[in-house]
């Protein structure tokens, strides 16, 4: 590696394996490469390499210490590439299929936490070594950039993924030619082609109908995500579905089992059951052929997030693959729908095909069998065949540096271990040491927020906010997408009471707020408007601050940051939630409705059961009207921050350090990180699929 050409050879491998993404001394590397350089963002290590000109690398050459870290990185890259699982035929290998896949920021493949649960289910099974496989969708324009003018109207940036010069590689034939599979639709066969991304040990496949030879409309199938209208939507779930399977075949790749993650991937069922027909099985051997290598996560109680189509649309699309099954499509029809499901549902399709079903958390499971119930008539509702994962967050992903350094320090392989007995060494560390890591975390949080409220107040030329921020205030964080039932402006009812929370100048607190609503949203864009209309209301001081463009960088930040993580969803709406797992892991406290995770926290089986760390807000009762609890929430919220949040972090002793807020820092990592964390979630994945782990 004495060459420039050489050297910019070692940084593209690992610029191009989204291992740099978790990796933090890789991750660093690349921030140090970019800071010289003009417009180039640390965070795109694939934009570095390319902006680095071979004067620079040839100085870089020259650097003995420089070379040294690089050699280093690239070895540990090697070590763990060598450890990676045999995906070839015979090999138990599980095929995990999503619509999206938060990665890194600059691939914008993903919209909000599905994705991004995707992409830390994807970093475990690397850490864990499991023989993995995934495949998602090419989006050409992912899901948009956020940029909030002076009137708090949010605007959707184009967000392009310039697949040429990113971190995918076309996946190829053995002559180098693109392998192309074919997707029957209505209106036609479409060719589907591929690219790999490498997310540590684990290949993604993303497939992309942007093929020389499909109709422009065919072309553009796999373009916008969740950006189309029906007949995009059913386009693009054969193409996941159906491509999918057949492009891991093409591939060489004989999956035992298919995880589809949410029902957009369901039509990969049908795929299946055709290849068990072809075989010579009849439909009911086939089936239940079927069941045995589906396992299907649905990830919402929200009706809008279960795709339907109407019976024209679906017997449009789908009756070249019936013909393929060899049966009529009106015989596929009461596979997706029943009971009080009529038009074709995709959530009713995987439930329907699947021999596994879970939800993401214990009380979603619960609100899914009763859901679904209609679909099993002659059973009791604790008998729908709905069961739970608990989801959670990958743990070198999520934990800051601050604390990671403690964890490296007192819980020998916490990076991928999942004994819970480990993280009780934590208990050793030393309390200022501990209160320091959590002070550093905020100021760097902090100078963060202040440098993108500064580019949004130049942009609009009205005050941002952040001029204020207070590095030794108690910061709160509420972070998440503006649909009307996470209640964003739940905090907003009663702005003198709000008032006199962030106005008391002894016992400093701020707000901090970022999240998209989703285009079409016009109710959640009106949540965000009030809450940075509002956020200048003279009352708060300054200290409610909105920052734009939420992403998983400023996620990262702020959840390793923030003091307290609010959520206040319509119980029980939040399937899981996972921003709350992020902070607890950084020792952050949650102040939270009893809902999704949390719920079943501090339940009677939780890892909280017994303790008292973090707050929640209201409780399990069934309040009928939404507007009385609301208030009730409210109501609540307010008390618990004026008179136990607040009082407890300013409680300081002798040493100025705030020692029961300290206890509880300390609990939440060492009692929440090893269960809320995707080792865990995976593990109890392979449990199900039957595959060894790690
Ligand atoms: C973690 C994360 C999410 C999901 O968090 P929720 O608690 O489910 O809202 C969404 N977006 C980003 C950028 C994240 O980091």
């Amino acid at each position: 590696m004495n060459d420039a050409a050489s050297l910019r050879a070692q940084l593209d491998r690992l610029a191009r394996n989204l291992r740099w993404f978790y990796d933090h001394p890789t991750r660093t590397l690349f921030q140090d490469l970019a800071a010289p350089l003009d417009g180039i963002a640390g965070d795109d290590p694939v934009a570095v390499v390319q902006a680095l000109d071979d004067a620079a690398l040839t100085r870089l050459t020259g650097d003995a210490a420089a070379m040294d870290r690089i050699r280093g990185l690239v070895a540990a890259l090697d070590g763990e590439l060598a450890g990676a699982p045999d995906l070839s035929d015979g090999a138990r290998v599980v095929a995990y299929l999503s619509a999206e896949f938060g990665l890194c920021d600059p691939l914008h493949t993903y919209s909000g936490g599905l994705g991004v649960l995707a992409g830390d289910h994807l970093r475990s099974a690397s850490d864990l070594a499991l023989p993995l496989v995934a495949a998602g969708l090419a989006y050409r324009d992912g899901y948009f950039t956020q940029t909030v003018d002076a009137h708090g109207q949010q605007h959707a940036e184009p967000a392009p993924n310039d697949l040429e010069h990113s971190a995918a590689e076309p996946v190829v034939d053995r002559t180098g030619a693109r392998l192309t599979v074919e997707v029957p639709m209505g209106d036609g066969v479409v060719m589907v082609q591929a690219w790999r991304v490498a997310v540590g040990r684990v290949p993604l496949i993303l497939l992309d109908t942007d093929v020389a030879g499909n109709a422009p409309h065919h072309r553009d199938i796999t373009r916008h995500l969740y950006g189309g209208d029906q007949d995009t939507r059913i386009r693009q779930e054969l193409v996941l579905g159906v491509g999918g399977v057949r492009m891991l075949d093409a591939m060489g790749i004989q999956p035992a089992l298919y995880h589809l993650n949410e029902g957009h991937a369901a039509f990969a069922g049908l795929e299946r059951l055709g290849v068990h027909r072809r075989e010579g099985k009849d439909l009911d051997g086939a089936l239940s052929a079927l069941r045995e290598e589906l396992q299907f996560t649905t990830h919402t109680p929200v009706p809008a997030g279960h795709d339907t189509f109407d019976h024209g649309l679906a017997e449009h699309h789908l009756r070249p693959l019936a013909d393929h099954l060899g049966i009529a499509f009106e015989g596929l029809w009461p596979l997706a729908t029943g009971g009080d499901f009529h038009t074709w549902n995709q959530t009713v399709l995987a439930l329907k095909l699947a021999g596994r079903t879970n939800g993401v958390a214990r009380l979603h499971g619960e609100v899914s069998r009763s859901m679904f119930a209609s679909l099993w008539p002659d059973r009791p509702v604790e008998e729908v065949p709905i069961d739970h994962v608990t989801n959670g967050v990958h743990p070198t992903s999520w934990t800051g540096p601050e604390i990671a350094a403690l964890l490296d320090a007192y819980v020998p392989g916490w990076r991928r271990g999942t004994d819970p007995a480990a993280w009780k060494l934590l208990r050793e560390v030393d309390r200022e040491v501990l209160w320091q890591a959590r002070t550093r975390a905020r100021g760097r949080l902090l100078e963060a927020v202040r440098a993108r409220t500064a580019v949004r107040a130049a942009r609009t030329g009205a005050s941002a906010g952040g001029e204020g921020l207070d590095p030794e205030a108690l910061t709160i964080g509420f972070a998440r997408r503006f649909a009307t039932y996470k209640r964003g402006a739940l905090m907003l009812r009663d702005l003198d009471r709000l008032g006199a929370i962030l106005g008391d100048d002894d016992r400093p607190v701020q707000i901090l707020v970022a999240g998209k609503a989703h285009p079409a949203d016009r109710d959640g864009q009106g949540v965000l408007r009030h809450l940075v209309d509002t956020s200048t209301d003279p009352r708060l001081k300054g200290r409610l601050v909105f920052i734009e463009g939420y992403d998983l960088e400023l996620g990262g930040l702020l959840t390793s940051g923030c003091d307290v993580w609010l959520n206040t969803p319509l119980r029980p709406k939040e399937a899981s939630g996972t921003s709350g797992m992020k902070s607890a892991m950084n020792g952050g406290l949650n102040l939270s409705v009893l809902d999704g995770w949390w719920d079943e926290a501090v339940s009677d089986q939780g890892p909280l059961a017994e303790e008292g760390i973090g707050w929640s807000i209201g409780d399990r009762s069934p309040v009928p009207d939404p507007a009385a609890r609301d208030a009730a929430d409210a109501e609540e919220l307010y008390r618990l921050l004026a008179e136990e949040v607040v009082p407890t972090f300013h409680e300081r002793d002798a040493d100025d350090l705030p020692q029961r807020w300290l206890t509880m820092a300390l609990d939440a990592i060492v009692l929440l990180s090893p269960v809320y964390s995707t080792h865990r979630m995976v593990h109890d994945y392979g449990v199900r699929y039957g595959v060894r782990e790690g």
